[in-house]
């Protein structure tokens, strides 16, 4: 039987064509709201017969598997000189230092798209638009291209080929995972009491692509009895990848001990805990750029290298994540989420999934219901998604921080004294705390007479 891969447009081009430092002045359309709000400007301003956010998917089948590679077209239309697409960057940087053949990422993307397009509608030449917005001054720069069918496919194929070298020996990594899975039995000797129904629940959850709330008392072996089902049904096709998700580290460590006893019994799947970017980061005092950390600078020439050296082992610890980092020279937060791409198993934060700021982008660019989530802890969901999606701004900090900026960025302080005058003004809004007429009604309550 062919093995079946799925990957993302922006993936397939990153994993193959990125080098030199890691970069973070590019903000993706399906992450940072600002990213998201200049998507949305930009596609308002186009004509009528402009189609925004277009779904494309296309399967390459070998002689072993089948790879689909799909994504999102940021926009699309057409007139008399035939159908252009559109691919939209928001970036920090000043829009002249952006030149037309720098960035072989950018246009590595639109290519891609342009093929996939091309032959879902049977196209000769495509034209292509690679539009820059300046987040800070709204400027906008548009580079554009038009590209032969027969280019477009050289430079397809190249990719792809590259590519199935890697997805060949994933492949072969998830036969072996999946040989394991069919011998592997429940770790222990007997079910606890309730483990069983819960375990069978969880697998028939999986398989209809259902929701299941667990509520089961301490010590019946919740973590153990969740995951052993959620393998058995990565290896009847059910699910892809599964994301435990726990705001608590004994809620990592537990799914780590499971992971641990199923290893014992011969499961042989590669799973990583994430560990959040300020705890494991090398140089807490740099920022994340070339220039200032030895770790970002060269990432992607070295990560390669890195990336084959673990992959001997299993069990992606923090400790295994951040030796290899380090032998490598690698930034290790960056380091962890690429690793995370290729494994069958992640263990995190709540963040990752959620959060619109930090999410693992990479995964939720394109559609799927082949992620299995499991989230400990459930109930604490809502208050964190309260926080997720709430700001806050500190006025004392607002104000410290527009000091210090008064000489060197004269503009971001005005915009600063901008945002304090705004606040001035919502002070006088804001309605005094629950709290204190809670306060107030107990004082009259017990008030003695
Ligand atoms: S090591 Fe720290 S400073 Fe350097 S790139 Fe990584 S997170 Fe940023």
């Amino acid at each position: 039987m062919k093995t079946k891969q799925s990957i993302g447009v922006n993936a397939l081009v990153e994993h193959l064509l990125r080098s030199g430092d890691l970069e973070h002045e590019f903000i993706g359309s399906h992450h940072a709201h600002d990213g998201i709000r200049a998507h949305q400007k930009i596609q308002k301003l186009r004509p009528d017969n402009y189609l925004p956010e277009v779904s494309i998917s296309h399967m390459i089948e070998t002689e072993s598997m089948e790879l689909i590679i799909s994504g999102r077209i940021d926009g699309l239309f057409s007139d008399t000189e035939g159908v252009t697409i559109e691919e939209i960057k928001t970036t920090t940087r000043p829009l002249d230092q952006i030149i037309s053949t720098e960035n072989p990422l950018h246009w590595g993307q639109l290519k891609t798209y342009g093929y996939l397009c091309a032959i879902e509608n049977d196209l000769e030449h495509i034209g292509t638009r690679l539009t820059y917005y300046q987040i800070e001054t709204g400027e906008v720069r548009e580079l554009r291209q038009t590209f032969s069918m027969a280019t477009l496919k050289r430079f397809f194929q190249d990719l792809v080929n590259r590519y199935l070298k890697w997805a060949e020996a994933i492949s072969k990594l998830n036969r072996t995972r999946d040989e394991s899975i069919l011998c592997l039995e429940f770790p222990f000797k007997t079910y606890r009491s309730g483990q069983r129904r819960m375990a069978e629940g969880v697998y028939r959850a999986i398989k209809n692509n259902r929701q299941l709330i667990i509520q089961a008392a301490t010590g019946i072996g919740k973590t153990i009895g969740v995951i052993f089902p959620a393998t058995k049904a990565m290896v009847d096709g059910f699910t892809e990848k599964i994301f435990y998700l726990t705001a608590r580290s004994t809620g990592k460590a537990a799914a780590e001990t499971a992971l641990g006893a199923l290893r014992k019994k011969g499961l042989k799947i590669k799973s990583i805990t994430l560990t959040a970017k300020d705890k494991i980061c090398f140089r807490p005092q740099s920022a994340c750029s070339g220039n200032e950390c030895e770790y970002a600078k060269g990432f992607y020439d070295r990560l390669g290298s890195g990336l084959e050296e673990i992959f001997q082992q299993d069990d992606f610890t923090r400790g295994a994540v951040e030796r290899n980092a380090m032998k490598y020279r690698l930034c290790p937060f960056e380091y962890s989420l690429e690793l995370a791409l290729w494994t069958d198993c992640i263990i995190c934060d709540y963040n990752y999934a959620f959060d619109p700021r930090v999410s693992l982008k990479r995964f939720f660019q394109v559609q799927t219901n082949r992620y299995t989530f499991m989230i400990d802890e459930a109930h604490n969901l809502v208050e964190r998604s309260r926080a997720m999606y709430s700001s806050e701004i500190r006025k004392q900090a607002l104000l410290d921080t527009r000091r210090l900026l008064r000489h060197d960025l004269p503009t971001v302080y005005k915009d600063m004294t901008r945002v304090n005058s705004w606040l001035i003004k919502a002070r006088k809004n804001v309605r005094p705390p629950e709290m204190s007429l809670w306060k107030k009604k107990l004082r009259m309550t017990f008030t003695p007479c």
